[in-house]
């Protein structure tokens, strides 16, 4: 899996880019220079050749969690840690992941054929001729099921209400749904629900195959035989183990109490897909669902027939284990405050975008520290490189750590920086929670473009046309990456970024070494940009002061969802005001300002060490504020109530979403109580901002 971002109003800013250059937030004047000294190294040190040769490695064969390949990965990057001098822990998680054993997929009329499902190799591509995965979604159901096809779109909620529109029903039939335009969980999942008894889900040329480019090996598109796996599980972690670790012993659920797929659920290429299509008759597709394959596509049902057929190892071998790597280098002033950096190393093919350039990032990112700390410049947070397991069955090696550790998290994590999908491209953009953003926009000034355009930041600006008076547009927290257990969770900052470019080859075995150096990042000169932010970042957030939130940009972010809110309440002509809200969003703006003026002026003097500890404890608790206990009331383990995936979706972003959904329920009252709720947690969020000033100033 990768993350989607979800791009929302550009935030338009009342200080032009360059005046943010002058001073670094959170530092005092002589430390300031110090860690610019200290930045400007650590952002030379990563290197595109030491990035090829750890891509080249880790991309040497298909690494799907719980294979032995997998563990093998484990062992080299720990290999590399340790050859670093970096401390390391592997931490492991018995998690419930069934595996194919076969796979069928077949046209049984007209004109009967067995379709060749795997991906044949390609000249130039070493690793596409070696034992690739099956091709089966993860989590898919098992079953043996035959029945005529029916072609549902993109499977998406919209879609089945235009066939029932239309009188046609997927109840009995195999469904087919092209790729794209939501998570393919939620494909599955409303495949099922209407009652189909198998999903076949193609990769339409459309989408990311010759319509939009050569496809490879001639270009960096997918080709007739490529195949995106991925899987379909809907809940994050491990889903017998529903909000608590994975560990030996602990109580599971049975499948049968699992929120799983039922169905066989099978990923084609559009090379096979077309064998069916062509064949579906009844009515003509309704605007917008045609796509790119060289026929008029129909809905049918049938009268192509087809079978589609999973086994796995769910009765013999279903518990995995799954391995999470962590490098620590341990802080000197604040050891127990952890800023984490990691990617997944998990991949369903050899993975070298997806997420080889990741894990890439957060290692050489190790390695520019390490240095560092052999030049005596040991950081005064502790730093956590980490590597995450089976993150494409469901996030489940962070999501497993997450809930093993929340309560040393909840307390003491500055930030966790995702790195998923680092480099393939080379189109910069970054995201995450809105009190982060100023900081990593400043991290991308520092860092030089790698095709000597300037700075990432300005390259950034120029590919965006941005106007001198506004910042590049970021992305908000979707779903989809290891970032959701740290932010949706427990509500800890998180940032993220890449370089991103054509996807063409996602989850598939072409997601090779030989692709990304001939397309995706040639020199690996953005792998190394990549690890040059992570490094700069993790140094700039463990060596602060005073903890460099921004709760000002984080206000004026908010209160853009507050319109639309607003329009979706006046048009069902309801009394849910959200005045109150508004205030205590403009209360936490005037409480940041405040906060940041004071901030700035005693830094300026002499500050006591314990007030500098006791306010960047208070500023900790500002964001776990905004997150409840109980959760969001459609799904409890999601805390954090100002971003979440949409469950209608699963790569889109909802912000605001204990409103938005109850708004969507049709809940008038629920959503009255819920603009109150967020709104006194609003006010607590201010009071904790308020408490670091007053640490900063009392006596
Ligand atoms: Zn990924």
């Amino acid at each position: 899996m990768h993350t989607r971002l979800a791009f929302t109003l550009a935030v338009l800013l009342t200080t032009s880019a360059s005046a943010q250059q002058s001073s670094m937030a959170g530092y005092a004047p002589g430390d300031a220079a110090r860690e610019h000294a200290l930045e400007a190294d650590a952002v030379a040190r990563p290197s595109a050749v030491e990035s090829e040769s750890l891509s080249r490695h880790l991309s040497a064969e298909t690494h799907v969690a719980g294979t032995p390949a997998q563990a093998r990965t484990r062992d080299y990057v720990i290999a590399q840690m340790k050859r670093w001098g970096i401390d390391t822990e592997v931490r492991t998680y018995d998690v419930w992941m069934p595996h194919p054993t076969s796979v069928h997929v077949s046209r049984v009329s007209p004109n009967p054929r067995t379709f060749a499902l795997a991906e044949p190799p390609v000249a130039g591509d070493q690793t596409s001729s070696l034992a690739q995965y099956p091709t089966v979604n993860g989590y898919s159901g098992q079953g043996d099921a035959t029945g005529q096809v029916v072609y549902v779109n993109y499977g998406l909620i919209e879609d089945y209400a235009q066939l029932d529109s239309m009188g046609i029903s997927v109840n009995g039939k195999i469904a087919i749904a092209r790729y794209g335009r939501s998570y393919r969980g939620i494909k599955a999942r409303e495949a099922e629900k209407h009652g189909a008894i198998a999903l076949l889900i193609y990769s339409d040329p459309q989408d990311d195959g010759y319509d939009v480019g050569d496809v490879y090996p001639k270009g960096p598109m997918r080709n007739s035989a490529g195949v995106q796996r991925g899987s379909i599980l809907n809940p994050d972690g491990d889903p017998s183990t529903p909000g608590y670790p994975s560990n030996p012993g602990v109580p599971r659920l049975t499948p049968a109490q699992m929120p799983i797929s039922h169905i066989p659920v099978v990923p084609i290429s559009y090379g096979n897909a077309s064998e069916l299509l062509e064949y579906i008759d009844g009515p003509g597709v309704p605007r917008g669902w045609q796509g790119g394959l060289p026929f008029h596509y129909h809905v049918g049902p049938g009268p192509v027939t087809a079978r589609v057929a999973v086994t796995d190892d769910r009765a013999t071998r279903a518990i995995k284990p799954i391995y999470d790597t962590f490098g620590i280098v341990r802080g000197s002033e604040f050891p127990d405050e952890l800023v984490i950096i990691g990617g997944h190393r998990d991949a369903w093919g050899p993975g070298a975008a997806d997420n080889v350039s990741g894990t890439v990032s957060v290692l050489e990112a190790a390695r520019a520290v390490a240095e560092e700390l052999k030049a005596g410049k040991r950081p005064k947070r502790t730093i956590i490189f980490a590597t995450w397991d089976a993150e494409e069955w469901g996030l489940l090696g962070s999501t497993e750590f997450v809930e093993d550790d929340s309560l040393r998290l909840s307390r003491d994590a500055v930030a966790y920086l995702n790195q998923d999908v680092a480099a393939q491209g080379v189109m910069f953009g970054g995201g995450g929670s809105p009190s982060l953003r100023p900081t990593l926009r400043d991290i991308a000034r520092l860092v030089p473009d790698p095709d000597g355009k300037g700075s990432v930041y300005a390259q950034w600006r120029r590919e965006r046309a941005i106007p001198d008076t506004a910042e590049p547009e970021m992305g908000d927290p979707g779903g989809g990456s290891d970032f959701a257990g740290f932010y949706n969770h427990l509500g800890i900052p998180i940032p993220e970024w890449s370089f991103g470019g054509p996807g063409g080859v996602y989850h598939s075995q072409y997601d090779s070494y030989h692709w990304m150096s001939t397309f995706g990042d040639p020199g690996y000169r953005y792998h190394a940009a990549a690890a040059s932010i992570g490094a700069a970042l993790v140094l700039r957030l463990a060596n602060a002061d005073v903890l460099p939130y921004d709760y000002v940009e984080y206000a004026r972010t908010m209160r853009q969802y507050l319109a639309p809110i607003d329009a979706k309440v006046a048009a069902k002509h309801w009394s849910a005001p959200t005045a109150d809200l508004r205030a205590a969003i403009d209360h936490l703006e005037h409480q940041a300002a405040a906060f940041n003026a004071a901030r700035d002026s005693a830094l300026a003097g002499s500050v006591a060490p314990a007030k500098l500890a006791a306010a960047n404890q208070s500023l900790l608790r500002v964001e776990r504020a905004l997150t409840r206990p109980e959760g969001l009331r459609t799904r409890p383990w999601f805390r954090n109530l100002i971003y979440v995936a949409d469950e209608n979706n699963g790569y889109a972003n909802m912000a605001l979403p204990s409103i938005n959904e109850a708004i969507r329920a049709n809940d008038e009252a629920l959503t009255r109580s819920e603009i109150a709720d967020l709104a006194s947690r609003f006010n607590q969020a201010a009071r904790a901002v308020a408490d670091a000033q007053a640490a900063l100033g009392g006596g």
